[in-house]
């Protein structure tokens, strides 16, 4: 039996793989087993912000592993202050956190604290979730029902009451009614297209959710820590959200979410919890992931790359008009909206023929989520590639 064989018959079918067995990276190449060199532009889907090998990050890891990987919740865990007060100090909100591990979980524990506020603060009880059509917030069953894609609904029910969602942040204000307690939003929509919002709309939303004492709650699963250019998305977009969600970039790999609030006393002990959440391998890796990159920030490489890539994208934009409308999103968080599906899954498919991972979102857009560290020859090395893939089409 070889490993797809092997693969095929233990594991769920719950995902649509690619067969390439990949043995090492460099920061945005994989090699594969027969040597097989790519170029790495979805990073594990936001996942590898540092880049895959990363001696530091390793050797951070390495560390703490010959030393405590974890020892519960119950008590003091060194790496977990330390990432929780960078976090704060970096996203300049006064808040505490929670760490879960991953993006739904960390999703999970917003909507708990929603509830809480709503349940404790005013006279009726509020609990409804506004959230957005093409929004993704994850797979657990109410991450699921807060996600606004009908079309992930159609089994696992019955769901959890109490989620409404709005055709887009115009349509917010209309259905807010006396239960509402939140509104949940991606600051740029990547799952469902690397679709950004308008930045104005989103602070006047703010504005209005602030003056009704609903709760804004931004998830920023794929757009924080440093995806955009900025540490958190909210940053960029200059607002305070109430409460930020955190997961894919932060661990470098390491699995990890992370619950921001500036609730600081929503939780007493016994109402929240996690027995991995935040333990010594999680949050150690998060801190060294942390420092590279904003030592990266600091030195004005981000900027530069992310300006370089977005010359690339839309070169290949307007010089492939035919398959393509147009170049989305901002910062690492890119993609190209194909004209078609069809178009959609053969650019993909074709890309990875020619040595280049890029990703599906919806919306038709092929996705692009590079290693935030990611340097000007790979980014060349990536690009050209993908062009050969359009010349194939
Ligand atoms: C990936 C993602 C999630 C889910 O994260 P998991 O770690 O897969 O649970 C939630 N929200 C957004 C915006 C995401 O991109």
């Amino acid at each position: 039996m070889n490993l797809q064989e092997m693969d095929l018959e233990y594991v769920l079918h719950s995902y649509a793989r690619n067969y390439v067995n990949f043995k090492y990276g460099n920061n945005a190449k994989l090699y594969d087993e027969d040597g097989q060199e790519y170029i790495d532009f979805t990073s594990g889907i936001g996942v590898v912000s540092v880049g895959h090998g990363n001696k530091r990050l390793a050797g951070a890891i390495c560390d703490q592993a010959q030393k405590i990987i974890h020892i519960s919740n119950l008590y003091l865990i060194e790496p977990q202050a330390l990432v929780a007060k960078r976090l704060v100090e970096l996203s300049g909100y006064d808040m505490r956190l929670f760490f879960a591990n991953s993006g739904a979980e960390a999703n999970e524990g917003a909507i708990k604290i929603a509830r809480k506020y709503g349940e404790v603060d005013g006279e009726v009880k509020r609990y409804k979730i506004i959230t957005l059509k093409h929004s993704f917030h994850g797979r657990t069953i109410t991450a699921l029902k807060a996600t606004g894609q009908e079309a992930m609904h159609t089994y696992f029910g019955p769901f959890p009451d109490g989620f409404v969602y709005a055709d887009d942040i115009s349509q917010i204000p209309s259905l807010i009614d006396d239960h509402t307690v939140a509104v949940m939003i991606e600051l740029i929509q990547g799952e469902g297209g690397v679709e950004p919002q308008d930045k104005k709309k989103v602070q006047d939303l703010a504005k209005m959710l602030k003056e009704k004492d609903i709760l804004l709650i931004i998830d920023e699963v794929q757009t924080g820590i440093y995806r955009t250019g900025e540490f958190l998305a909210s940053n960029l977009y200059e607002i305070e959200p109430d409460i930020i969600t955190l997961a894919k970039g932060l661990g470098g790999g390491v699995p990890i979410g992370a619950i921001m609030t500036r609730l600081k006393d929503i939780f007493a002990p016994g109402d929240h919890g996690s027995t991995f959440g935040g333990n010594y391998l999680s949050t150690r890796a998060a801190l060294e992931v942390i420092a590279i990159l904003q030592e990266y920030k600091e030195a004005g490489r981000l900027n530069e790359m992310i300006a370089y890539f977005d010359k690339w994208l839309q070169k290949i934009a307007k010089e492939y008009s035919a398959l393509f409308e147009k170049a989305v999103g901002f910062g690492f968080m890119r993609g190209l909206r194909c004209k078609s599906s069809e178009m959609q899954s053969k650019i993909i498919e074709k890309s990875f023929e020619n040595g280049v991972l890029v990703l599906k979102a919806g919306r038709n857009t092929v996705r692009f989520l590079p290693p935030i560290t990611i340097t000007k020859e790979e980014i060349d090395e990536g690009m050209k590639r993908f062009e050969k893939a359009l010349e194939e089409i």
